[in-house]
């Protein structure tokens, strides 16, 4: 199964996402992901097999993630792939700093696949048309995170799903 780790934002800043996600959707075409699938991605695991999702569900139940809140108040956009997201103008410290942890952690269990640099990020589009935000609201917005999330994703045809499959405790 198809593996990754996220933060998964709050129901009001999911919803105050989803509106940005509406407004560039009108201006940027692509394919806007659904509320439901707003996520911060820490860490992409990829494929595993069962017995060692089982294992990676213990770990992040038994995680310690220091809680913060995460400023989002830029547009970027990944080009290749037709990216537009929200994220940070300058990099978070302690995003970055929670994505090393999990990665060293993940190592140490025999995972591969960090990333050489990470950019703490929300994909609000796919495959747009147009990858530049002028016109479009400037964000500025705060999302207080405490857990992380082990996620399975589905490839669907009209984009993926993800099914929580573990979470860190609540503190
Ligand atoms: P789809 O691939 O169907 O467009 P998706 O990218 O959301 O949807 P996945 O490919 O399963 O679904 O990816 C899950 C998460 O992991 C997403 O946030 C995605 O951006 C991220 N991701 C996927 N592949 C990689 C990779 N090779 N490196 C880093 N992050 C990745
Ligand atoms: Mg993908």
């Amino acid at each position: 199964m198809r593996l990754f780790l996220a933060l998964m934002p709050p129901p009001a800043l999911r919803r105050r996402l989803g509106e940005l996600a509406e407004w560039a959707h009108a201006r940027c075409g692509g394919r806007r992901v659904p509320d439901d699938s707003l996520h911060l991605t820490l860490a992409f695991i990829g494929e595993v097999s069962e017995e060692k999702a089982e294992g990676l569900s213990t770990w992040v139940e038994g995680l310690d993630v220091p809680g913060g809140e995460w400023r989002l108040d830029g547009w970027g956009a990944f080009r290749r792939p037709g990216i537009l997201w929200v994220g940070s103008q300058t990099p978070d410290r302690a995003m970055v700093n929670l994505q090393a942890s999990l990665w060293r952690d993940l190592e140490r269990q025999g995972f591969t696949g960090r990333p050489s640099r990470f950019i703490p990020h929300v994909t609000l589009l796919r495959r747009a048309r147009r990858l530049e935000s002028d016109g479009l609201p400037l964000p500025d917005l705060v999302w207080p995170y405490r857990q992380v999330a082990l996620l399975r994703s589905f490839t669907e045809q009209d984009g993926a799903r993800y099914q929580t499959l573990a979470r860190s405790p609540a503190p």
